[in-house]
């Protein structure tokens, strides 16, 4: 018996010590998928960290539309092909959304994206003609998945830019929870995803941008949060200017034109990474009072809806865990 004490000792101390955070903080910062992201992991997470920045570097060159090695290059280019697991389960989830929301996030709007020079930064207004020709592709009933192939119709690409990166946030917080990490904030161009809470135990705070003045790191509110995910869309971000209208690139799919209507930006929160990334999209193309009732209709996730009446909607779900800045004055309502 004395003999296992030591190893019983070892054992319970392995179980306590293990998964738990501490202040020591690890930062690992790079460019992927077309924006700057950051891991930043706290304790024992250093290795943790470096495993899940290369998980991203990895889907990115599975899921780049623009990469000629990508594999979504090749289904577009070749309008079939057999694809890894993830790419699969990734345009599976994109399809799925796009029925349940009503096409409002449709990934084959990429020809529509490409000709606004979205995909470029050669931007250009198409003319009405171009875009009704190209408009005759998009629609989610061009996308078939069969065993581990993707097939599209004729003339028809996909783009998973809406839904890239909640995937790999969802990805990066896997390995970092199994490689023991109690507490992490990953921000991949502002898709965030927390593990745990902070290494205190206090919530994170996480800001919602103001839409109005992006460029001043200016916050609308605050989210006090744990273990979730907090993912905003808004046409403010990347968009280009042309004879005074500002042209953004989540694109209406009905009409092949930028989003233009009572939203300034939407914030989606739940467990799911890649479901926030989904919808933050789909409610933003939505407007506000569509996407209100989805919320309604679903209650799978909690939002944040900054609208041009100068207000800030906010579900009931995750009131009590936003604070309006003092210096916004929109009016703060809660749906219920
Ligand atoms: P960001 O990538 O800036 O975080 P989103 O998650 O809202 O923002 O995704 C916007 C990207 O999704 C666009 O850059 C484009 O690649 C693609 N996209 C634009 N409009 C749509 C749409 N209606 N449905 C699906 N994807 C879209
Ligand atoms: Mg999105």
């Amino acid at each position: 018996m004395k003999r296992f004490i030591p190893i019983l000792l070892l054992i319970i101390s392995i179980i306590i010590t293990s998964c738990k955070a501490d202040e020591r903080k690890t930062t690992v910062s790079f460019f992927s998928m077309d924006t700057y992201m950051s891991i930043d992991a706290y304790g024992d997470s250093s290795e943790a960290a470096q495993k899940a920045k290369n998980r991203v570097l990895e889907l990115e060159k599975l899921f780049s539309a623009t990469d000629a090695n990508s594999e979504i290059y090749a289904i577009n280019s070749g309008n079939f092909g057999s694809v890894s697991p993830e790419t699969l389960e990734l345009t599976g989830f994109a399809v799925e959304m796009s029925k349940k929301t009503g096409g409002a996030l449709d990934p084959t709007i990429y020809p529509i994206l490409r000709e606004w020079g979205f995909t470029t930064g050669e931007y250009r207004v198409p003319d009405s003609e171009t875009l009704s020709e190209l408009l005759k592709n998009v629609g989610i009933e061009n996308v078939k998945l069969n065993g581990n192939s993707i097939s599209l119709g004729e003339g028809v690409m996909i783009d998973l830019g809406a839904v890239a990166k909640g995937y790999a946030s969802e990805e990066c917080a896997k390995i970092l929870r199994e490689n023991c990490v109690a507490s992490a904030l990953i921000n991949l161009g502002g898709n965030i995803q927390l593990v745990g809470s902070r290494p205190d135990g206090e919530p994170w705070r996480i800001g919602v941008a103001d839409p109005l003045e992006p460029l001043d790191d200016k916050n609308v509110g605050i989210l006090s949060v744990t273990d979730c995910a907090v993912v905003t869309s808004g046409n403010y971000q990347r968009f280009f200017i042309e004879n005074d209208t500002v042209y953004g690139h989540i694109i209406d799919p009905k009409t092949g034109i930028p989003v233009n209507n009572d939203l300034l930006s939407v914030t989606v929160i739940a467990n799911d990474g890649t479901l926030c990334d989904a919808l933050s999209t789909a409610l933003f193309v939505m407007g506000y009072e569509k996407a209100e009732r989805y919320w309604r209709d679903n209650r799978d996730f909690e939002a944040v809806f900054i609208t041009k009446n100068n207000t800030v909607c906010v579900t009931s779900g995750i009131y009590q865990n936003f604070e309006l800045s003092e210096y916004f004055d929109f009016e703060l309502v809660e749906i219920k």
